[in-house]
């Protein structure tokens, strides 16, 4: 049984019953008959198929964005603005599949040889609440696009945006069994991936839940990609602006209620402008309005589960308890639903849980630096590597860092960490492996094929 339950109020917004086994094999067998089919479609035809999901994204755009609102808590603006992403990646897949499809060719001393990039078959992609359209349709789009089909477990408390996206793909006029949607719980999973239909395995959500599901699709050799966990480390060197750096990171860490993997979680300051920074940010988080986030004056709505919520509390507490200052916040506030506050927390400690694991909730996290070479060993002391940044007015000196030192899988210059349809996205250490998005993302889920004409 899946439930959602609106994280605002606490009350239950509908219950979804479990897909059974059989129903579970009978679509896998239906997608992989709509696979055979759908990879003699051809390249100009399926990105006319992807125009039409950006034309049935958009329209539906206010009716997506309150679903995912009523079901995880992040502001409609905020949905909207995934929603509105999502049709943008499918433009852009539409517009440069022929291209990042395109066969590559080599000059051998044969008569022809190249590489060629076919589709594989069932795509199968487990997938978080957090970024409940965009995470799904990031991968959806690169593998429609490319001649695949997709299966997707979405997580057990976004049911109707699992449905909400089966169902675009329909409007759409792609055939009926190119996209579906299975509710069964992450228990389950093993039941799909054992599927000989099922041909690779795509997870985005925590490092624990990529290394059990990387486990099985091992079990049964299933190509894997893992979108994980992250802590990422936001450089703030001495000669940052830094106005714009607290401007910058203080919109990063409150986005999504500061759900998102690449929210700026680890504040590495450098010491001359750590007061500074403390006043500006906790200023900047004091201003905002928290409630519910249906509300236009809202900025910030609830964390998405009362659950995590009180995991993250306890993280703090226990921050707290190693020595960290608390400036603002750390107090789960009465009433219902799962709200936590915009927290500060300053001068935190190496092995403590601010420093060393996820804080998946809004919780900024300030930990002071001597000099450059600290702040990069500071940066570089986790076991994530997701993404990161670096702020610095001498712009080659910052770029030098991101490109050079920083252990990770991005790394922007004066700028928050954000996706683009257009650049590959993804991690290193327990972030995960492989890509999404752009020709690397697309080319993950292909077979990447040798073709020589003696
Ligand atoms: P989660 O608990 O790991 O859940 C993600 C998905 O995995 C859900 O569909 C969940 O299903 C399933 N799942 C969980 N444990 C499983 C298991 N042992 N076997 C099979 N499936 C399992 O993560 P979350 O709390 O939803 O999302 C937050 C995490 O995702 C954070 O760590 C965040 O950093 C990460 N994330 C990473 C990226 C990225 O691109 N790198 C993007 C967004 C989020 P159920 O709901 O049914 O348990």
């Amino acid at each position: 049984m899946q439930t959602a339950i609106n994280p605002t109020t606490g009350e239950v917004i509908q219950t979804y019953p479990d897909h059974t086994p059989e129903q579970v094999q009978q679509i896998i067998a239906q997608s992989h008959e709509c696979f055979l089919k759908w990879r003699r479609i051809s390249i100009p035809e399926r990105s006319a198929a992807l125009k039409k999901v950006h034309a049935v994204i958009m329209a539906n755009k206010a009716k997506y964005g309150r679903i995912i609102s009523e079901e995880m808590g992040k502001t409609l603006k905020e949905a909207v603005t995934e929603v509105e992403k999502c049709a943008s990646a499918a433009n852009y897949f539409a517009e440069n599949g022929l291209k990042l499809l395109a066969d590559e060719h080599i000059v051998t001393e044969y008569s022809k040889s190249y590489v060629s990039f076919q589709p594989l078959g069932i795509i199968f992609g487990v997938m978080p609440w957090n970024f409940p359209f965009w995470q799904v349709l990031r991968f959806a789009l690169p593998s429609l696009m490319a001649g695949n089909v997709g299966i997707l477990k979405h997580a057990s408390n976004t049911p109707a945006c699992a449905l909400a996206i089966e169902s675009i793909f329909k409007e759409a006029g792609l055939p009926e069994h190119a996209f579906r949607s299975l509710l069964i719980p992450g228990s389950r999973v093993e039941e799909v991936i054992s599927n000989p239909k099922i041909v690779a395995v795509t997870l985005t959500g925590s490092t624990p839940a990529g290394k059990s599901v990387a486990a099985l699709s091992g079990k049964y050799l299933k190509k894997t990609v893992l979108e994980l966990g992250g802590s990422d480390a936001y450089l703030i060197l001495e000669d940052a602006d830094i106005d714009h750096a607290i401007k910058t990171i203080a919109a990063s860490r409150m986005l999504n209620c500061g759900q998102s993997c690449v929210s700026a979680k680890r504040l590495i300051v450098h010491e001359s402008l750590k007061e500074r920074f403390e006043r500006g940010i906790v200023e900047i988080f004091s201003k905002q309005t928290i409630g519910n986030p249906l509300d236009e004056a809202t900025n910030v709505g609830p964390m998405s589960r009362a659950d995590l919520r009180d995991e993250l509390h306890e993280q703090v507490q226990r921050s707290i308890a190693a020595g960290a200052k608390c400036l603002l916040g750390g107090k789960v506030p009465e009433g219902k639903g799962a709200f936590y506050p915009l927290t500060v927390l300053s001068d935190v400690k190496k092995g403590t849980p601010a420093y060393m694991e996820e804080m998946f909730g809004p919780v900024a996290v300030i930990i002071p630096a001597k000099d450059e070479l600290d702040a990069i060993t500071i940066g570089n002391d986790s076991v994530f590597g997701l993404g990161g940044a670096v702020f610095s007015k001498d712009v080659a000196r910052a770029e030098r860092i991101a490109r050079e030192w920083m252990e990770s899988g991005a790394c922007f210059v004066n700028m928050m960490v954000r996706s683009d349809p257009r650049m590959p996205f993804g991690g290193i250490k327990e972030s995960g492996y492989g890509r999404e998005l752009s020709a690397y993302g697309m080319r993950e889920f292909v077979n990447i094929k040798t073709i020589i004409v003696a």
